[in-house]
């Protein structure tokens, strides 16, 4: 049988998702796959009611709840299916018919969110960064908001420009809703800024296939919509912690490694620190370097999906191609924008960061 040799065989993986996991986590998870906790089953053939299992996603909850002090009114879901699935989940549990949302676009992601709300209910664009072709922030002002705004959409980190708002907008009593499927657990928050905050797994905690949202309780009480489809339906999946239908048990299971990974690197406050230091390193080496530019304004910048053009842009195939065999995986931009795109999340070590500024200043020579 073929043995792999992990340190030889790992590439360092630049996709922004599915994304890069901790090397000590697949080992971990490759270690017990034949036989979880001395069942002599694997984690993915046993019950998702059974008590061992049940263990596991109470742990994780904990786990998450403990790194981002989610306070005891808030409830915290580990929903399957596509971070996409609550494009549409939060305009019909939260928006009335009558009623209407507003939308902050600053990207790709926030865009498709939109316009998702506005084939089902009613919803209008607060502020827009389309005219700069989603290379700065939008000029957002609290009083632009409607009256009788039911919520405020947003994307704090948009993962196909590499645009992030360095602050949250501010929108009173209005409840704020945000899409962290890019930055979750790779920045401290304050939850109770938030109404809702949805994150797909992919990018930043597991493998896909897992949606982790974190709703105030409240919000759920007077869901105006007469009828939702059950598995759409928050209330349902909050009643019965998540285990409604299946929910996806392998990816909750790599979910709370990853958490317990992220409390032994000193929590969120501790990878924030060295996303920065990762995210300036490699800003850093684009801008002074004269073959390499960022469109993206510098109040604006992603900290951990940072999007680049080549000076020869005819040479991003090469580049990524050359790239690919040094064993940096996954850099080329989204076929929206184009362009390179460096996604380095919590998994992605200061050596990767390295790595790849040591190959962009050979191939710039
Ligand atoms: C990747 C991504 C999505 C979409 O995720 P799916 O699981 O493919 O639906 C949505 N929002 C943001 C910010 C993302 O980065």
């Amino acid at each position: 049988m073929k043995t792999l040799k992990m340190q030889q065989t790992r590439a360092y993986n630049f996709s922004a998702g599915p994304a890069t996991l901790p090397e000590s986590l697949l080992l971990e998870a490759r270690a017990e796959l034949l036989n979880w906790n001395g069942l002599g089953l694997s984690v993915m053939e046993i019950s998702h009611r059974s008590a061992p299992f049940l263990a596991i996603m109470d742990d994780a909850e904990a786990s998450l709840r403990s790194l981002l002090a989610v306070p005891d009114h808030y409830h915290v879901l580990f929903l399957g299916g596509a971070a996409r699935t609550q494009f549409a989940m939060i305009p019909m549990n939260l928006l009335a018919p009558d009623a209407e949302a507003a939308y902050l676009i600053s990207g790709c992601w926030s865009t498709m969110a939109y316009t998702e709300a506005c084939r089902l209910k009613k919803a209008y664009c607060v502020a827009t960064s389309e005219s700069s072709h989603f290379t700065t922030l939008p000029d957002y002002h609290p009083a632009a908001l409607h009256p009788d705004t039911t919520y405020l959409y947003y994307t704090p980190n948009e993962t196909v420009d590499g645009v992030r708002f360095p602050t949250v907008p501010s929108c009173g009593e209005v409840p704020l809703i945000a899409d962290m499927t890019s930055c979750l657990l790779s920045e401290p928050i304050n939850v109770t800024d938030y109404g809702l905050i949805f994150a797909g797994a992919q990018k930043n905690i597991a493998p896909a296939g897992l949606t982790v949202v974190i709703v105030r309780a409240d919000l759920l009480k007077n869901t105006p919509e007469p009828v939702i489809p059950t598995m759409l339906d928050y209330r349902i999946h909050a009643a019965k912690h998540s285990s409604y239908a299946t929910p996806p048990t392998f990816n909750c299971y790599m979910a709370g490694k990853m958490f317990h990974w992220i409390e032994a690197q000193g929590g969120v406050d501790a990878l924030y620190q060295i996303n920065c230091l990762k995210a300036a390193k490699l800003y850093q080496f684009i801008d002074e370097s004269s073959f390499y530019h960022s469109q993206v304004a510098v109040d604006a910048r992603s900290i951990v999906n940072v999007c680049f053009t080549l000076s020869q842009p005819e040479r991003i195939d090469e580049f990524v191609q050359q790239a690919t065999r040094r064993g940096l995986f996954g850099l080329k931009g989204h076929t929206l924008v184009g362009g390179l795109r460096a996604s380095i999340y919590n998994a992605m070590p200061m050596a990767g960061v390295d790595a790849l500024i040591a190959f962009m200043r050979e191939f710039s020579q």
